[in-house]
């Protein structure tokens, strides 16, 4: 298993900002993090990262409206292994043909599964760690959907790792203290795969704080 810090944000900018600073960390294996992009600034992400000293990016969390081009461009250029979707992918699948088994399967903690969900027809699942306590405290079908196929350890491959407040019941995606990782000493070994990316706007220099902690406690 390899935790990294995240490429993340919700505009061009801040995962600009992410890039530089993975830069300027020495860091050239990176996960990142588009779903909230536009377009037109994915394809400015695009060329920034293919100016930039990263070379690696084994996770991509991606959004419906990609299309086949993009993922082509970046398993062909950054070796990306792990497309990421949330259970609406499923609708998609026909316009990302032939990358089927490079998707996996983010599920939603809304106590609904989408009807067309069916995770053996693809990688497998992306399990966001953060989601799966939630989803277990909350009691959600969700939960069930990942449980239940626990024993098939071929269809768990990689992670998404936010902060969790159990008092509340819900996953942060600004985290301010370690102990918001805490929850992931209680999560069974099933779910964790070879590949574990940290989903937190935080910047680089403090996810990489939280994966040392990470990397202690577990
Ligand atoms: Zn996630």
């Amino acid at each position: 298993m390899k935790i990294y810090p995240s490429i993340t944000g919700n505009s061009f900018r801040e995962l600009e900002s992410k890039i530089e600073e993975a830069e300027e960390s020495g860091i050239f294996e990176i996960p990142l993090f588009v779903q909230r992009i536009s377009e037109p600034e994915r394809r400015e992400i695009y060329n920034k990262l293919k100016k930039s000293s990263i070379s690696e990016i084994p996770l991509v969390h991606i959004r419906n409206k990609m299309d086949l081009w993009e993922l082509k461009f970046l398993k062909k250029k950054f070796n990306t292994t792990y497309f990421t979707i949330h259970e609406s992918g499923f609708s998609y699948l026909e316009k990302w043909k032939g990358f089927e088994k490079d998707l996996y399967l983010e599920m939603s903690t809304d106590d609904i599964v989408n009807e067309n969900v069916k995770v053996e027809e693809i990688g497998g699942f992306c399990v966001d760690l953060s989601h799966y306590i939630k989803q277990k405290d909350r009691g959600t079908i969700d939960y069930d959907y990942v449980y239940n196929r626990r024993d098939k350890s071929e269809l768990f491959q990689c992670n998404h790792v936010s902060g969790y407040c159990p008092k509340n019941k819900e996953d942060l995606h600004f985290v301010e203290d370690k102990s918001s990782f805490d929850y992931l000493k209680e999560l069974p070994d099933f779910t964790f795969g070879e590949v574990v990316a940290v989903e937190v706007f935080n910047n680089i220099e403090r996810q990489l704080e939280f994966k040392s902690y990470i990397e202690n406690i577990l």
